[in-house]
């Protein structure tokens, strides 16, 4: 008589069924009543399949109870409890070098901006852009290198994206001018196809900038904060003057002339403003942006920004408003702007379960001005968390080490977490500056994490019963983002 046990999972409801997240495969599936009974009488642990089946014959039937533990068994979500011990699993290794599908040009490393909660600039900065070996513009020629390094590096994949980045990436728009005219000729004579993003403060959109932006179809992000309050709390310029008077204007002439890709805003939250709410109606209706991402400040935990215990909550709350707001758009297969819910709906639609939270350095990574490659641009020029050189490329040995010592095996914290799928442990600049380790996991926030993945993963089960269409539209959908 075989002994079976569910297989780690999380159970949901939506729209009035219940579901079940699978976590090893990160499938999400509904169940019907007699799945949803036999998944809770084995929530305690292992039991003979025969007493399963006893203990709910008199409710489903026999038969029933059997046929579902099959399909159970076929969906892995139950298994079998083995009387042999598991043979270990083998150590990771790289079979072949992985192909870089995103390159993040940090083109400057200074901002005409001073935000206070800044990780490149404010108290919890890793490079010093000041007073540091690093060149303060990147040339010409080392951006060359870049593209030359980036097209080596992606190997045969058919597609390349490029994003600029800064400090204000617009301070060195004569270099990314000549980078975005070089880099297509390059993309045209190997014959891939590329793609061009970009990350701005605003304040430098000048006519000919956004003229240049609209003519090479240049995805742009604006890093914006909200209405006046909000935006010139801590976005300031060096003498103190808030921005949000300079960039709203420049933001609209953008939107309004920008048509071939669609422009988003990306919100910093910080504890003194969580208004996610208004903020995101702000930046929609008043300004226009098509979409609107946020994220928490990142910092050491000890700045006084630093959002924690109750704002999480209050952030969940607000996340969760705008998370149904999205649903019921979707259902009238209406847009709708918020994109941290549509990011990951877009995962859960491809059912990940990384092995690492993000790309960064494998599918992604960061150039800093004097052409190191680092994890990503948010540890541009960090020696630290150095991968190699635009003219030499990724070193394969830093890159194995890096990725045998960030698999998410290694993260003992996070193998009893059902939420590891999605979040695998989260972003390693956030586990730097909170506990001086990218091999942390943000254990920081998990249950910040894990509720709001609860949150996607009922509106991604009640669009699937009341708007299954409307999620084929994440089928084709490019996984990896600059954060
Ligand atoms: S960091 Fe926290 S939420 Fe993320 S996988 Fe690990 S334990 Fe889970
Ligand atoms: S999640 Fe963190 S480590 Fe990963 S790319 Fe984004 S900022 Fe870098």
């Amino acid at each position: 008589m075989s002994t079976i046990a569910a297989r780690e999972h999380h159970r949901i409801e939506a729209a009035g069924h219940p579901f079940v997240y699978l976590v090893p495969s990160g499938a999400l599936f509904e169940v019907d009543e007699t799945a949803d009974a036999i998944l809770q009488a084995l929530s305690a642990g292992p039991r003979p399949r025969d007493e399963v089946v006893g203990a709910l014959a008199a409710r489903f039937g026999d038969a029933a109870v059997s046929e579902t533990i099959g399909e159970l068994m076929q969906l892995q979500a139950l298994g079998v409890v083995a009387t042999q011990p598991a043979a270990p699993r083998p150590a990771f290794i790289p079979l072949k070098p992985i192909p870089l599908q995103s390159m993040v040009l940090n083109v400057t490393n200074q901002c005409n901006l001073n935000c206070t909660y800044c990780y490149e600039y404010g108290d919890d900065k890793i490079v010093d852009t000041s007073n540091g070996t690093k060149p303060k513009f990147m040339s010409e020629v080392t951006a060359r290198e870049a593209v030359d390094f980036m097209f080596t590096e992606a190997g045969d994949s058919p597609t390349a994206h490029i994003t600029f980045f800064g400090g204000e990436t617009l301070l060195n728009f004569p270099v990314l001018k000549k980078t975005v005219a070089y880099a297509r000729r390059r993309a045209t004579e190997l014959g891939k196809h590329l793609d061009f993003s970009l990350t701005t403060n605003a304040t430098l959109l000048k006519p000919d900038v956004i003229d240049f932006l609209v003519e090479n179809r240049i995805a742009v992000t604006v890093s914006i904060d909200g209405p006046p309050k909000l935006q010139d709390k801590f976005r300031v310029f060096h003498n103190g003057k808030g921005s949000y008077d300079i960039v709203a204007p420049k933001i609209k002439e953008l939107i309004g002339r920008h048509r071939t890709r669609p422009i988003g805003a990306r919100v910093t939250l910080t504890k003194q403003t969580l208004d996610v709410k208004s903020i995101y109606t702000h930046l929609t209706e008043e300004i226009g942006f098509h979409e609107v991402g946020f994220a928490p400040v990142t910092n050491s935990g000890e700045r006084d920004f630093a959002i924690s215990g109750q704002g999480f909550d209050d952030m969940l709350g607000q996340f969760t408003e705008l998370a149904y707001e999205f649903l019921e758009a979707a259902c009238q297969n209406k847009h709708h702007g918020f994109s941290n819910v549509r990011e990951t709906i877009g995962e859960l639609h491809k059912g990940v379960s990384k092995a690492y939270p993000c790309g960064a350095g494998v599918g992604l990574v960061g150039v800093a001005t004097d052409g190191d490659v680092n994890l990503c641009h948010r540890f541009a020029g960090s020696d630290e968390h150095k991968l190699g050189h635009v003219r030499d490329g990724i070193d394969r040995t830093i890159q194995a080490e890096f990725l045998r010592r960030h698999h998410i095996d290694n993260k003992t914290d996070c193998a009893t977490c059902w939420a590891r799928p999605v979040c695998s442990g989260g972003c390693y600049h956030e586990a730097h500056l909170r506990f001086g380790d990218t091999t942390s996991a943000t254990l920081h926030y998990c249950d910040w994490i894990r509720g709001w993945t609860e949150v996607c993963l009922k509106v991604y089960a009640e669009l699937s019963v009341r708007n299954p269409d409307y999620l084929r539209r994440f089928d084709d959908e490019p996984a990896e983002r600059v954060a």
